[in-house]
C-alpha cells in the first residue's frame, strides 16, 4: 500500500497546499473494500517467540501451564453428542469483564524477554506490539457492517503499542447482554472442555468447572509489509498428533456454530463467520479450525475441520464474499496511517483511532488518564534499561 496518498481521504486534504500535504499526516483513513483490492501483501510466516498462561485467578505465569491438548471423540462411526448447556450457570466462573487489562499481560512477557528477543538489538524499537484480537478487528473492518472499534496508540522507545478501548456502544451491549447470549458464550467454552484434555494423551473432563479466567497465550513475531509485529493471541489447544509439533503449526482453534440446513444459511456462514475465523487464525498461523455444529437444543452432533488456508475458497466466486488481500491491505494501510500519526515518542500521549461502519477511521489526541495505557511499572523498568545498560552476564546467568 505505497500509494496511500491517492487512496486516502478524497476530502479536503487533497486541495491543501503542497507543503501541507507533505508535512501533515492524513486525518482519516477510508475503509471501503474497493480501495484495497490488489495483490496480497507480504506477510512473514508467524513464528512463536514464547508463551504465557493466566490461571483461574487470572494471574500471569511465564510458562505453558494453561495449554490444553486436543482430544477429539473417537471417529468410530458415532456422532458426538455434547450438551453445551450442561453446567450452566452453576459450574461457570466467568472472567470479570469490568477489569480492563489492556496490554498488561503481554507487556509482562515483553519485559521478561526484552533482553533476548530474536531479530537483534533494536528489533523491538521498530515493531508494533498488540493483541492478535485487535489485528483481527482491523482485518475484518472493510467488511464489518455492525460493530465499530477504538484503538489507542502510543509510541515508546520507538515501539508503537496498540490497545483497544471499549466503545460506549460496546459497553452498553455488554451490560445489557441478553441471557441467551450469555449462555451462548458459555457454550463456546463448554465445547472446548469437551474437546481438550489437561495432559497429552489424557481424557476430557466435562464434569469440571468452566473458568474463563484461564488462558494460554502464544507470543508471535511476524511482519506485514514493512511493519514488524509482535503480538499475542489466546490458543485453544495443541494437537499432540499434528504432523509437526512446532508451534504455531500444531495449534488448533475450536469454534461452535449453528447447524446449517439451507443454502442461504451456508452462504451467510461463509460470508460472515468464516471471515472472522480466517482472520483470527491466519494472523498467528494456526492451520486448522475445528467447528462443532450445535442443534437448537444446544447439542453438538457434528464436527468439521476447516483448513485456514482453504477458507477463502468458500467465497472466492461470491460477489458479496470477502477477499484476504483486501483485509491484509487495509490492515497494512492502517498500520502505516498509525505510524505516520503517532510521531512523538511519549508513553503518556495517546492517539485514539475511532471507526464506525460506513465512515472512515478518524483520530483524536489525548494525554494521560483515562486513555494512557502503558503502565508505570513497564515504562519505569524500560527506562531503567536505558540509564543502566545491561552488565556482562555472570556465569550463573
Ligand atoms: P481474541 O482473538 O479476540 O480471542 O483475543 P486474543 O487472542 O488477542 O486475546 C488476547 C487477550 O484478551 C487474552 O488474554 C484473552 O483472554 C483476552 N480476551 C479475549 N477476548 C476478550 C474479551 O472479549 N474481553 C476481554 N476483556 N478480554 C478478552
Ligand atoms: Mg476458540
Amino acid at each position: 500500500m505505497e500509494s496511500r496518498g491517492t487512496k486516502r481521504g478524497a476530502g479536503k486534504i487533497e486541495e491543501a497546499e503542497p507543503w501541507n500535504k507533505l508535512l501533515l499526516p492524513a486525518s482519516s483513513l477510508p475503509t471501503d473494500p474497493a480501495l484495497y483490492v490488489g495483490p496480497f501483501p507480504f506477510y512473514r510466516r508467524p513464528s512463536e517467540l514464547g508463551c504465557f498462561s493466566l490461571d483461574a485467578q487470572r494471574q500471569y505465569h511465564g510458562d505453558a501451564r494453561a495449554l490444553r491438548y486436543y482430544c477429539p471423540p473417537p471417529t468410530n462411526g458415532q456422532s458426538p453428542n455434547f450438551d453445551l448447556r450442561d453446567g450452566y450457570p452453576d459450574r461457570y466462573r466467568p472472567r470479570d469483564e469490568e477489569v480492563q487489562e489492556r496490554l498488561d499481560h503481554l507487556l509482562c512477557w515483553v519485559l521478561e524477554h526484552r533482553g533476548r528477543l530474536e531479530g537483534g538489538p533494536g528489533w523491538l524499537a521498530g515493531a508494533i506490539v498488540t493483541w492478535r484480537g485487535h489485528l483481527t478487528k482491523l482485518l475484518t473492518t472493510p467488511y464489518e457492517r455492525q460493530e465499530g472499534w477504538q484503538l489507542a496508540a502510543s509510541r515508546f522507545q520507538g515501539t508503537l503499542y496498540l490497545s483497544e478501548v471499549e466503545t460506549p456502544a460496546a459497553r452498553v451491549q455488554r451490560l445489557t447482554r441478553p441471557p441467551v447470549l450469555q449462555e451462548l458464550m458459555y457454550m463456546g467454552y463448554k465445547f472446548e472442555q469437551y474437546m481438550c484434555a489437561d495432559k497429552p494423551g489424557g481424557s476430557t473432563d466435562p464434569s469440571g468447572e468452566v473458568n474463563t479466567n484461564v488462558a494460554f497465550c502464544s507470543v508471535l513475531r511476524s511482519r506485514l509489509g514493512n511493519h514488524p509485529l509482535l503480538f499475542s493471541g489466546e490458543v485453544d489447544c495443541i494437537d499432540p498428533q499434528a504432523p509437526t509439533t512446532q508451534p504455531p503449526t500444531c495449534y488448533v482453534e475450536l469454534k461452535t456454530s449453528k447447524e446449517m440446513h439451507s443454502p442461504g444459511q451456508r452462504k451467510s456462514f461463509y460470508r460472515r463467520k468464516l471471515l472472522k475465523w480466517w482472520a483470527q487464525s491466519f494472523l498467528p498461523g494456526v492451520p486448522n479450525v475445528v467447528a462443532g455444529f450445535r442443534n437448537p437444543e444446544g447439542f453438538v452432533c457434528s464436527l468439521k475441520t476447516f483448513r485456514t488456508m482453504e477458507m477463502f475458497e468458500y467465497v472466492r466466486n461470491d460477489r458479496d464474499g470477502w477477499n484476504p488481500s483486501v483485509c491484509m491491505n487495509f490492515c497494512a494501510a492502517f498500520l502505516s496511517f498509525a505510524q505516520d500519526t503517532v510521531v512523538q515518542d511519549d508513553p503518556r500521549l495517546v492517539y485514539l483511532f475511532s471507526w464506525e461502519p460506513g465512515s472512515p477511521v478518524t483520530v483524536s489526541e489525548h494525554r494521560d488518564a483515562p486513555h494512557a495505557f502503558l503502565p508505570t511499572w513497564y515504562v519505569e523498568a524500560m527506562t531503567q534499561d536505558l540509564l543502566s545498560p545491561p552488565k556482562t552476564p555472570s556465569p550463573k546467568d
